[in-house]
């Protein structure tokens, strides 16, 4: 089994498999240094948690991650909290860094004799009509290799070589922009409120997210085509303090700020997520914008579905979950797909030159409102946001 991509999917899949006797081998372009120290993702649905229990992947997060369950709005029309942990199914996120995930999970996979493959970029998948799939790679600085296995797993993201090695017309890719870029940023600097922050605001959406107690999660929603060398940090403080309504509610924790990265809210689906001996999961299946927090905890959970049906066709013959793996995952994607563009809706003001604007941003703020206000929106609310 050869997958590529050694995140969260990739590195799943790996340990899962490895745990029940499949040989597999990853093919990671980064090295080892940069994989583990690309912060991302932090809060884990708590069906994430029950995965990497059931696989005893979870030592790290059950050590240093920390229970959260309450959002707080701030908006044009005064602020309010969700204690969402209270509500709907009465479920947890647990907050623990996805680098220092990756790191467990690659360190778990290498102890139980797991093979890494670092510095090699898979260039093409090849034969996938055949039961004898071939992956081209190339390591800087080395001559080109083939790897060959039975099936191979796509877990590089949405601009790896398992989506660019889909034959045109055997897939459809369903895209949606919305409009909407973030700056995302990290500060080193304790989280301000004991809550998600969103703030609505006139200059645009702010976001705060605890990460660590030392480090925290800004978000500032930015006009399109910018750089983010065009934040100073003076310019990033100045504007988190005026959008999260500092001079309201308090003012925010500062600190240097370590990484700002630009992200267009685009989303896309692969559909379907198997082609022949290749299959997709995670970002490579679907990109999710990051505003409700799903792309993590849905290539976490797919990769435990693919796991399992390739131990099924693999070990025991039993080819039925790798049939339906396609269309079990795609189920859960559309629905996390519905959330984010739920929330990309409840937090944004539709860009002034949008057709009906005024009226969009009318039904944001009757969203809010009734978000606010009716007991059975919030239980709907609670339900989406921790669950995949
Ligand atoms: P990745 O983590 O992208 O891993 C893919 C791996 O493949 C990488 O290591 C890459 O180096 C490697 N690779 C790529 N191309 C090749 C190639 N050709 N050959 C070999 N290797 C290759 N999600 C959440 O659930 N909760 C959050 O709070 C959250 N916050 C986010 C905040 C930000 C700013 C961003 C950008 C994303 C956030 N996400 C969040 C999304 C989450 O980080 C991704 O959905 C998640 O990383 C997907 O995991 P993956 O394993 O599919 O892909």
């Amino acid at each position: 089994m050869v997958i590529l991509g050694a995140g969260p999917a990739g590195l799943v899949l790996g340990n899962v498999l490895l745990a029940a006797g499949v040989d597999c081998v990853i093919l990671e372009r980064a090295d080892r240094a940069r994989l583990a120290a690309r912060p991302r993702a932090g809060f884990l649905a708590p069906n994430t948690v029950r995965v990497l229990d059931r696989h005893r992947l979870a030592e790290g997060l059950h050590r240093h991650g920390r229970e959260h369950a309450a959002c707080e709005f701030r908006t044009e029309d005064g602020s309010f909290r969700l204690d969402y942990g209270a509500r709907g199914r009465g479920e947890r996120h647990t907050v623990y860094p996805q680098h220092l995930l990756v790191g467990d999970l690659l360190a778990h996979f290498q102890q139980n004799g797991g093979q890494v493959r670092f510095g090699v970029e898979a260039l093409a998948v090849l034969d996938t009509r055949t039961s004898r799939p071939r992956v081209t790679a190339r390591r800087a600085d080395g001559p080109p290799e083939t790897w060959q296995a039975r099936y191979v797993a796509g877990c590089d993201g949405r601009h790896g070589a398992a989506r660019r090695s889909l034959p045109p017309g055997a897939f459809r890719h369903h895209r949606y922009d919305h409009g909407v870029s973030w700056l995302g940023l990290l500060a080193e600097a304790p989280p301000s409120l004991d809550a998600v922050g969103y703030a609505v605001h006139p200059n645009g959406f702010a976001g705060h997210m605890a990460r660590t107690s030392s480090v925290t999660r800004y978000y500032l929603q930015t006009g399109r085509g910018g750089s983010p060398e065009d934040w100073s940090e003076a310019r990033i403080w100045r504007e988190l303090e005026l959008r999260m309504r500092a001079a309201e509610h308090g003012p925010l924790h500062h600190g240097p700020i370590v990484q700002r990265t630009l992200v267009d809210f685009e989303s896309d689906v692969i559909e379907p997520l198997r082609h022949g001996s290749l299959f997709l999961a995670g970002d490579a299946a679907s990109l999710l914008c990051p505003a409700a927090a799903k792309g993590a905890n849905l290539a976490v959970l797919e990769a435990e579905l693919l796991a399992e049906a390739l131990v099924a066709d693999l070990l025991h013959g039993e080819a039925g979950g790798l049939a339906t793996y396609s269309e079990r995952c795609l189920r859960y994607i559309w629905r996390a797909q519905e959330f984010s563009h739920w929330m990309v809706r409840l937090l944004h003001a539709a860009p002034g030159d949008e057709a009906g604007a005024p009226f969009h941003d009318a039904l944001r703020r009757s969203r809010l409102d009734s978000l606010r206000s009716s007991r059975s929106h919030q239980d709907w609310f609670a339900e989406h946001y921790v669950g995949v």
